[in-house]
């Protein structure tokens, strides 16, 4: 079972601000920004790699609770970036997908 899943399951800690039936999200232990919210799916895809026609729906809402996250958080105005890091080089260290969202500061472009 992945780190993640352990969180969504409530086995591991984690300040979590939305949950169903199919996604989850909660605070980044190690927040790169004012907000830093990671959004998972429950179900283990280890990454966008695996990415099938079937789970269009389930990505989708994750769009769906991100949106929603930033506007509770109250910086769908200012801005946020929404951040999917697939494999070694763009950083994935936990191999259940999912996405960043980071807000409450200005951001540079590109990215390191
Ligand atoms: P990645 O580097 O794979 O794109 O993102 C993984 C993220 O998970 C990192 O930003 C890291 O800080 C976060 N993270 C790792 N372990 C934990 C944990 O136990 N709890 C929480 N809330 N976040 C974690």
């Amino acid at each position: 079972m992945t780190l993640f899943e352990k969180i969504a399951n409530h086995e591991i800690p984690a300040t979590i601000l939305f949950e169903d039936d199919m996604i989850v999200a909660f605070r980044d232990i190690n927040p790169q920004a004012p907000q830093h919210v990671v959004i998972i799916p429950r179900r283990a895809i280890a990454s966008v790699n695996d990415v099938e026609s079937d789970d269009a729906a389930l990505l989708g809402m994750m769009f769906v609770v991100a949106k929603q996250i930033a506007s509770d958080l109250g910086v769908a105005e200012s801005g946020y970036r929404l951040i999917i890091n697939c494999g070694p080089d763009a950083g994935q260290s936990v191999a259940h997908i999912h996405m960043h969202l980071l807000g409450g500061r200005t951001m540079a472009w590109p990215p390191g």
